[in-house]
């Protein structure tokens, strides 16, 4: 019986291929391949409803239903029994359809007259395409080979969808990927670009789905999963012992690997009649398809292993290698699911901007992308399988938002943007060697951030006077060992010397928890961001900290030196930190190396507790940084990283604006100097109130540094502080829409 069905569907299958071999336009091939499923499988309905636009499923061919309701009959995802099938990517079976739930009666289609329904989604690596309909009037319930059969032939729908089989005159049909996308991600790093896709790892075409020879078929699939075991196999082997978390992502793939269940599945889709490859899509596909149900977060990742072991087992089968001959384009944007510190430096600055699929505010990728200001949107969702190479893409990185092969209209908007940005930054190069001294006289020092040797040069262009963060993690990120002492004191002196005398605050490592290093052993933490990170890290286990201290301290030669310790969160891990320094001083003065003629010892506010230190802390502080990114989230207790409560607080809410205050208060009390280093300092309407509030040193990403000197120079602070005090005294929740308002009549 079994061996029968299998037949059948091959049968069908080596039909559908026929067809599909034919030359004839989209909607021909559409509408011969509905009669023929319907003739094969007995039903007197066979329809096919594609996606025409993100939400909405069209009735495209039909056998059965009728004809007038072509490219008329509409339902959204989730809409009547189509649309659910849609939207569970899972297959609804029943003979009795009028009586299922959510069915939805369409008159202009005489389904009426039906009772049996089957549909299947049409589905290619968990992108949704369309939905494969029979119906009969007859109520009977599908037998799960039917079901199966029916899985297979929609799966093959899928990759002649793909491959644009269906495209072409009178078919009222664009092709999948030619599409205006909109996908919205969270914002990693801001800025805006436009430019090209470069995916990072191509994805694999099938181009052959059906096979009428499964024996050769079989032996193929059994020959690669033979070689990705040996691949495996040999991963381990190199794996270093110490990581636990790459082992474990190996055992993993190792288990999948040799799993009979995933090897029988795919055997008995080639039986069915799909090729090789297009057995191992389908599961992967299936996979895919669950992974965005699971609610747990560890299978949901077992998932990606199983899904990163079929892409290679494809590019075993397919001999495409993640080498397609594609050239980068001249505006690369780069596209992946997540990408490594070290892969990403190495496409450096020619990349216009970075989309993930995955990645996080604090994940290494996000640090370099912040290092080398490229916008960088995270947890676009679909970008890899919904991005071709070269397709035209633009990235808002201050909205979060991704517009994929967008309309004239998109694009023009977006190069407008992107030009009044230019001049105005053409405007701010006349502004650069001036102060940003507001209306009323007050003089606020602008400073830029950096993470690399390569920002240095924008020091003198922007207009920035210092550095104000010079973030350490990047050195350490990058490389598989811990960097020397000798080569960190070479590059520190390299960036002292390219700053020319301008002061450079270097922030000892900050690190941990999520931020691990590829040589640190990986602790498992239920929240890293309240875990062991930081100065946490650098107390505990010293040896590293203190040889960045020695390498500062080298680099110096003599000059001043400024050091930051960051995530202080008490008065002891400050002084605990500064003796370590301390000592390092007395045993480099032993060796006879020259000390920083003037050091000063600073810590970064990053935790409320520490703005209620004893007094002697703000004394004891040669200067404060307020880390505004870390401050906010522990402030109104909202995760960074999580888009849903992220975005509810606004900088500009006046519980935040009063402890900014407060924090100011205490400094000036002990003539402690204070500045903001988060990114919001570059915000030119949030630099306007820390400055109304009293911060007189703000430090941010280079391009910001003309936008906000503009707006400082144009305004009077006191005026703006009035602004902020009525607001608060009527109680408003933030200040924006009042210090907006005032800002639009100036
Ligand atoms: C901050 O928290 O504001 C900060 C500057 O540090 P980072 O963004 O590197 O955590
Ligand atoms: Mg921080």
């Amino acid at each position: 019986m079994v061996e029968q069905s299998e037949s059948e569907s091959r049968k069908l299958l080596s039909r559908l291929q026929a067809v599909m071999a034919e030359a004839a336009a989209g909607q021909e091939r559409l509408d011969r391949i509905t009669h023929l499923i319907a003739d094969s499988m007995g039903t007197e309905v066979c329809s096919i409803y594609l996606l025409r636009d993100a939400d909405t499923l069209e009735l495209c061919a039909t056998q059965g239903l009728a004809a007038e309701a072509v490219h008329v009959t509409r339902m959204r995802i989730g809409e009547g029994l189509v649309g659910r099938v849609a939207r569970q990517a899972r297959p609804i079976n029943t003979p009795n359809a009028p009586a299922e739930r959510g069915f939805r009666y369409m008159p202009e289609t005489g389904e009426e007259a039906y009772s049996s329904f089957l549909g299947v989604p049409i589905q290619r690596l968990g992108e949704r395409l369309g939905v494969l309909v029979v119906q009969s009037k007859e109520a009977r319930k599908f037998s799960g080979d039917e079901v199966y059969a029916l899985e297979v032939v929609a799966m093959v729908i899928a990759e002649m969808t793909e491959l644009g089989a269906f495209i072409g005159e009178g078919a009222a049909m664009s092709a999948r990927h030619q599409q205006q996308v909109l996908l919205r991600g969270s914002v990693g790093q801001e800025g805006a670009a436009m430019g090209h896709v470069w995916l990072h790892e191509p994805r694999v075409v099938v181009t052959k789905p059906v096979s009428d020879d499964p024996e050769t078929e079989a032996q193929r699939l059994r020959d690669a999963v033979a070689q990705l075991r040996l691949d495996v196999d040999e991963m381990l082997t190199r794996a270093p012992t110490a990581d636990a978390e790459q082992r474990e992502v190996l055992e993993a793939y190792r288990m999948f690997a040799r799993s009979r269940g995933w090897m029988r599945r795919m055997e008995e889709d080639i039986q069915r009649g799909l090729s090789a490859e297009a057995a191992v899509e389908k599961e992967q596909s299936t996979a895919r398809a669950r992974m965005e149900t699971l609610p747990d977060a560890y299978l949901r990742e077992r998932l990606h292993d199983l899904d990163d072991l079929s892409n290679r087992l494809l590019r075993l089968l397919t001999g495409q290698g993640t080498d397609t001959g594609a050239e980068l384009p001249p505006d690369p944007i780069l596209v992946a699911r997540n990408i490594g510190p070290a892969e990403l430096l190495d496409y450096g600055r020619r990349l216009k901007g970075v989309v993930l699929e995955e990645g996080s505010v604090g994940s290494h990728a996000a640090i370099v992308a912040r290092a080398l200001a490229i916008p960088l949107v995270i947890h676009a969702k679909r970008i890899t399988t919904e991005a071709l190479n070269g397709d035209p893409i633009l990235v808002d990185g201050d909205e979060g938002i991704v517009h994929l092969r967008p309309e004239e209209t998109v694009a023009q908007a977006f190069r407008d943007k992107l030009a009044m940005q230019a001049e105005a930054q053409e405007r701010y190069a006349s502004i650069r060697d001036k102060p940003a001294e507001s209306l009323c006289g007050t003089v606020v020092s602008l400073q830029m951030n950096a993470g690399l040797m390569a920002d240095l040069p924008s020091l003198p262009s922007s207009g920035a006077e210092g550095v104000g963060l010079f973030r350490t993690e990047l050195q350490f990120l990058t490389r598989n060992k811990v960097p020397r002492r000798g080569e960190l004191a070479a590059l520190y002196a390299r960036v002292i010397d390219a700053a020319q005398g301008k002061r450079v605050v270097f922030r000892t490592l900050d690190i941990g928890s999520d931020k691990v290093l590829p040589y640190m052993k990986p602790t498992e933490e239920p929240n890293p961001a309240l875990g062991w990170r930081a100065i946490r890290v650098g107390l505990d286990k010293p040896g590293v900290m203190r040889m960045q201290l020695q390498a500062l301290i080298r680099a110096a030669n003599g000059g001043p030196l400024s050091v930051m310790f960051p995530f202080i969160a008490q008065l002891e891990e400050f002084t605990a930190a500064r003796d370590h320094l301390m000592r390092e001083m007395e045993r480099e003065a032993t060796l006879g190396h020259t000390l920083p003629e003037k050091l000063e010892i600073g810590a970064m506010l990053e935790t409320p507790s520490l703005a209620f230190a004893p007094r002697q802390f703000f004394e004891m502080a040669d200067f404060i940084s307020i880390g505004g990114n870390d401050l906010k989230q522990f402030f109104f207790a909202a995760d960074r990283e999580n888009e849903r409560v992220r975005k509810r607080y606004d900088t500009l809410n006046v519980s935040f604006l009063t402890f900014l205050e407060q924090i100011v208060h205490r400094c000036s009390d002990t003539g402690t100097p204070l500045s903001f280093c988060g990114e919001d300092a570059g915000r030119p309407l949030e630099a306007i109130c820390f400055a109304a509030m009293g911060l007189r040193t703000l430090s941010m990403r280079p391009a910001s540094i003309g936008p906000v000197k503009s707006i400082l120079r144009r305004v009077d602070l006191r005026e703006a502080r009035s602004v902020i005090n009525e607001a608060r005294a009527e109680g408003a929740q933030s200040v924006r829409p009042a210090v907006m308002e005032w800002l639009r009549r100036q």
